[in-house]
């Protein structure tokens, strides 16, 4: 997979682009009034590995809620670039709230929500003065659920003219294109860089998405942020968001992307970052934890240990990555299996760098360990676990951490 060719844009000290690794991104759902709560959530992403965090910005009292809650992300040593997102009152509550404008890293536009055609130019312009008075990029942000109605009516309306109409999907989906463009076109037109600019064209299904997405990036080179919209909640919202998100990036579109899944009520935000990363690990983009290969069970493994043993190894490496991350450099890299009993056990553990296969049903009950495709050990017994996790930290030290520079002899 080669990814298109795309512009850099700087995000605060984050560089989007083909040139640089896909970066992740998430929002906020608190009141941004309220920046307290806010820059905790903010924190929270950031920490579970954010790249940017985009806050709503929506009214007088969240746009003056933003500086005091950016002071209190970065008092906490945070520095993740936090981008405003703006609909409908955007013009007004950056020009009159500057602090606000001036703290952002990035302000998101979208197109489909500036205004009626005669103030939608205007106010659309007004808003590229600031970024470009701050010198900030902005995202043009699409969205479907929100499509430039007059925009969509005049292709609507050329495409009846037509001898061979298109769809109404077809031009739907050229719409989002189209006013994705447009607005670029007049941003850069106001006087905001090329290299300023970020594009999305977001709608809510898999295979309009990935046409959506073709089509812009074979008419642009500006960097692309992906995103299925209204994803849902759980299973739907992560299968669906990957099934769309794989697509493109395997073709190499998409230099940003975000995961919008609903949180089940009180879940963690966080969740959304999470499949994010997945997405991108599973896909060899990029690589955040390391992987652990479980088998699914079955028939052979009637116990529930099996299980309890590859939920306590992940939650062991993903409670150790924030340590480890800093000692051992490389670590995401590493990997782990493991099987449930010896018809696939053993062949994948010595495919992993670690490897454990448990015994299944009428096997002897012991089971061996595999170091670089190599069986190191055999446990068994009630210490099995704290056993393996001690093998797990051993190999760890041992291949990832820093060598002492020896001291030059004198
Ligand atoms: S490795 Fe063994 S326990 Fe796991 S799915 Fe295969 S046969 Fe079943």
């Amino acid at each position: 997979m080669t990814r298109r060719a795309t512009t850099t844009v700087m995000v605060g000290a984050v560089p989007v682009g083909s040139r640089w690794p896909v970066v992740v991104q998430s929002m906020t759902n608190t009141d941004t009034a309220d920046p307290d709560a806010t820059a905790l959530q903010v924190a929270s992403l950031a920490h579970a590995g954010s790249e940017l965090v985009r806050v709503t910005v929506n009214t007088e009292a969240a746009a003056a809620a933003v500086p005091e809650m950016v002071r209190k992300v970065r008092g906490l040593g945070i520095g993740v670039p936090i981008v405003g997102d703006f609909h409908y009152n955007g013009h007004q509550l950056l020009v009159e709230y500057p602090e606000m404008a001036r703290t952002l890293d990035k302000y998101r536009i979208n197109p489909g929500n500036v205004g009626a055609r005669e103030h939608h130019d205007e106010r659309f312009a007004t808003i590229v003065r600031v970024a470009i008075e701050n010198d900030r990029p902005v995202r043009i942000g699409v969205n479907w659920g929100s499509l430039d109605q007059a925009l969509l009516t005049e292709l609507m309306d050329a495409n009846a003219g037509r001898a061979a109409p298109a769809s109404a999907r077809d031009v739907m989906i050229e719409a989002m294109v189209e006013s994705a463009l447009r607005s670029a076109e007049l941003a850069e037109a106001t006087g905001l860089a090329h290299d300023r600019i970020i594009l999305s064209a977001k709608v809510s299904g898999v295979s309009d998405l990935v046409d959506v997405y073709r089509r812009l990036a074979a008419r642009c080179d500006y960097p692309l942020h992906l995103g299925l919209t209204e994803a849902g909640m759980g299973t739907r919202g992560i299968v669906a968001s990957s099934a769309a998100l794989a697509i493109l990036l395997h073709e190499g579109i998409g230099d940003t992307i975000r995961v919008s899944i609903t949180p089940e009520p009180g879940g963690d935000r966080a969740e959304e970052v999470r499949v994010a990363q997945q997405v991108l690990q599973s896909l060899g983009m990029r690589q955040f934890l390391p992987q652990v290969s479980a088998c699914p069970g079955c028939g052979r493994t009637t116990s529930t240990f099996f299980q309890q043993l590859a939920q306590e190894v992940q939650g062991y490496l993903a409670e150790s990555m924030p340590a480890w991350r800093e000692r051992y450099p490389g670590v995401e890299g590493l990997r782990v299996a493991v099987m449930g009993c010896v018809v696939n056990g053993p062949g994948e553990s010595k495919h992993a760098d670690v490897g454990i296969s448990l015994p299944g049903t009428f096997e002897e009950p012991v089971a061996p360990v595999y170091v670089d495709g190599r069986l190191a050990t055999t446990l068994r017994g009630d210490g099995l676990v704290e056993e393996f996790k001690g093998i797990l930290e051993g190999y760890v030290e041992r291949r990832y951490g820093r060598r002492e520079e020896p001291v030059p002899a004198r």
